[in-house]
């Protein structure tokens, strides 16, 4: 499979240059330069497979002619193996459950899958490589247990003091091996510049191979469209069926256009902001215009220009219509949102975090208009202990953690403390010291 910047759709680069830089020189995003329907042998027996097995066969369609057989099965069985559970709360609304993986967000998927595929295609290679990633919190904690262990690759991941959750900043200082954790005296901001003006740097480029885990890596976003077959799997397909996003960066909601390209056989998808509203915007009154991002309760969705729109129009020709016939979008406030999380906790004593409760809100809104036999699936994106001052502020109500996330409390916080000053940064890493 060869790939194509959305800037520049004459030139491709192959699958290994799109997974090791991320970005077209152009800052386009890469795309795949054919998303071929999958074979109807697999779609009609899709039932008879497993989560690891869907994972296996998308990706052999995808990259047969860059990666064996037998090395895109270990990459999926090592990369995707937690469960993504359909709940149904009742005949119309269903959870699909994205947050079983270490990080206990969907995040996991893309994180797992592009550590493997960047460790396959360095294989052989004598320089380590060496990730750099800035974290606000949610990412890097993905990011860190997605390449805990990974050969061939060290990270080194910063975040700011004082500004993560402590199951966060556990997340990110308790793994060891290969990942390294620097806690910085300042602002997200403040990591990411000192990321940005690490990958300028000469000495630094001169010593390590430097790399990133950019959000917008292709190795990122085909993973995604894996539970979307995995849910269809689940789902009565005798209804007219749904999927609702709740979304931020768009990633997740591109990789369920891409899936739907592959054969996904579902009636549409619903877009669901909180008040950073530019797509359900765009939706309505057909432009398109970013804004400042605004701060609200489901923070990860706090985006005001979505990274992955660009990957949207491509998907549907830059044409309105095709956009708006299978896309529709909705956006609601902190208070309904808040409300949301109260009402399915009353109705159907489901614990929903706040980024999927804003997606149960739009699913309610869709079905206002729908007929009886219409299905939605919201995917819950996060676990609702991730957010527990959100769900203690809605519900009363203090939430266990996972077993698995609670033995994190026990382990030793191991990080370097360092200024926000770049030289100190840089000291440290020619230092060599980690
Ligand atoms: C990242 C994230 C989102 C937004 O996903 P996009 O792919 O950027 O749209 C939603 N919910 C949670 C919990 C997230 O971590």
């Amino acid at each position: 499979m060869n790939l194509y910047s959305t800037n520049s759709k004459s030139q491709y680069v192959g699958l290994k240059k799109a997974v090791l830089n991320s970005y077209p020189k152009d800052k386009g995003l890469y795309m795949p330069s054919r998303i071929d329907r999958l074979p109807d042998s697999f779609l009609k027996k899709i039932k008879e497979y497993s989560i690891e097995q869907i994972a296996f066969e998308l990706s052999r369609h995808l990259f047969k002619e860059v990666i064996s057989d037998q090395d895109l099965e270990s990459i999926c069985s090592t990369a995707i193996n937690f469960p993504a559970p359909v709940v149904a709360l009742n005949d119309q609304l269903n959870s699909l459950e994205l947050f079983h993986g270490p990080s206990l967000a969907f995040k996991d998927f893309g994180a797992r899958y592009m550590a493997q595929l960047m460790s396959y295609f360095l294989k052989g290679d004598k320089q380590e490589l060496t990730i750099l990633v800035a974290t606000s919190g949610d990412t890097g904690g993905a990011v860190a247990s997605g390449f805990l262990g990974v050969p061939g690759i060290r990270v080194v991941i910063l975040y700011p003091k004082d500004r993560v959750s402590p199951l966060q900043e556990r997340q990110l200082t308790t793994l060891g091996q290969n990942i390294h954790t620097c806690q910085i005296d300042g602002s997200f901001d403040d990591c990411q510049r000192l990321v940005k003006t690490a990958f300028l740097d000469f000495d630094l480029s001169q010593k390590f191979n430097l790399g990133s885990a950019n959000s917008i890596n292709i190795a990122r976003l085909i993973p995604q469209t894996f539970y979307y077959f995995e849910a269809l799997k689940q789902l009565d397909l005798s209804k007219k069926n749904y999927f609702c996003v709740p979304s931020g960066n768009f990633g997740n909601l591109t990789a369920g256009v891409i899936a739907h390209k592959m054969g996904l056989n579902v009636d549409g998808f619903i877009a669901a902001t909180n008040l950073n509203n530019v797509v359900p915007e765009f939706l309505k009154s057909g432009k398109y215009q970013t804004k400042e991002s605004i701060s609200t309760i489901s923070n990860a969705m706090d985006v005001g220009a979505p990274s992955n729109f660009v990957r949207l129009m491509d998907l549907f020709d830059g044409d309105l219509k095709k956009f708006r016939s299978s896309m529709h979008g909705y956006y609601f406030d902190d208070s309904s949102t808040l409300e949301e999380m109260k009402d399915l906790y009353q109705r159907f004593n489901y614990v929903a975090d706040p980024h999927g409760a804003v997606g149960f809100l739009a699913a309610k809104e869709f079905l206002k208009k729908s007929d009886s036999d219409t299905c939605i699936t919201i995917l819950e994106t996060a676990h609702p202990c991730k957010f527990d001052d959100v769900v203690f502020k809605a519900l009363g109500l203090e939430i266990d953690m996972p077993d698995r996330v609670k033995s994190l409390f026990e382990k030793e916080m191991e990080f370097s403390s360092l200024p926000k000053s770049f030289e100190k940064f840089k000291e440290y890493l020619l230092s060599n010291s980690f």
